[in-house]
């Protein structure tokens, strides 16, 4: 956790100050289309908060990881994908494939995926 970085994309997506499509939002998280969609629906869940990634998160963070994954429900519900299914994806590091240093969760759905990843 650390305190808001002016040279993050996606705290400036969460401040307004680089616009985007935004599909949900309340006081923790904002969820927003994916700019390069990967499947037919593809989403991320954004915390307002700037958490550099998954593993700076710890027990202290449960209520915001549980947060996101129910924001991530609801906008999956509301785009119609709880009866065939979706994927929650948080990418960590280099190997993990992470581009953004924000805490993002992937909601991706409306197609078939395949395991394992690429
Ligand atoms: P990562 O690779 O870090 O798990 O995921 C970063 C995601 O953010 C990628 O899927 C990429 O397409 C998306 N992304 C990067 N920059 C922007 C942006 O400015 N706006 C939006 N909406 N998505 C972005
Ligand atoms: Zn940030």
């Amino acid at each position: 956790m650390s305190a808001p970085d002016p040279n993050c994309i996606f705290c400036q997506i969460v401040a307004g100050a680089i616009p985007s499509e935004q599909a949900y939002a309340d006081d923790q998280v904002i969820v927003i289309q994916d700019l390069n969609p990967q499947a037919p629906v593809h989403l991320l869940v954004i915390p307002r908060r700037h958490v550099s990634g998954a593993a700076d998160l710890d027990a202290t963070d449960a209520a915001l990881v549980v947060h996101m994954v129910a924001a991530a429900n609801a906008v999956a519900a509301a785009r119609g994908l709880t009866a065939s299914g979706y994927r929650l994806v948080i990418n960590q590091g280099t190997h993990g494939g992470q581009t953004v240093s924000h805490l993002h969760m992937h909601l991706l759905g409306g197609r078939q995926m395949h395991w394992p990843p690429g």
